[in-house]
């Protein structure tokens, strides 16, 4: 399949890879929009949101706890963070493969990014 992430989880296109489980891949963005930004996303092909099942649950329940455990081992877990999951044309999402994005480093304002 011709899917970005998909390269990235058979390390077909290089990443700066935080974590691997069975179910789940995690890597820096490469495009940091905040200090500390990371993708979690499922080894799965799921295009977005819309598309999750039932039978995805427990790889959406993963994500969650993977994408805590990494907020704690890069620092962030304590002064806080943001978890972004963009679905669709107007969610302005453009990879079509499921990504959360951890985001933190700093007090994060309303939209996306640091507050100034
Ligand atoms: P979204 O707009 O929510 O679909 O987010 C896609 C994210 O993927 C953006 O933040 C991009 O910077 C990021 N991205 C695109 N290509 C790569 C790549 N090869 N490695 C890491 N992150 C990427």
């Amino acid at each position: 399949m011709d899917c970005l992430f998909c390269k990235i989880v058979k390390g077909e296109i290089p990443s700066d890879k935080v974590y691997e489980d069975e179910l789940v891949f995690a890597f820096y963005d490469i495009h940091p929009i905040v200090p500390v930004h990371v993708l979690i996303i499922p080894k799965k092909h799921i295009e977005s949101i819309n598309d999750v099942t039932e039978e995805d649950a427990e790889i959406m329940g993963r994500m969650i706890f993977v994408a805590k455990k990494i907020a704690k081992e890069v620092g962030v877990a304590e002064g806080g963070y943001k978890l972004l999951i963009r679905t669709g044309r107007n969610g302005g999402q453009e990879v079509p493969h499921i990504h959360i994005h951890l985001l933190g480093g700093g007090q994060m304002r309303e939209g996306i990014g640091l507050a100034r």
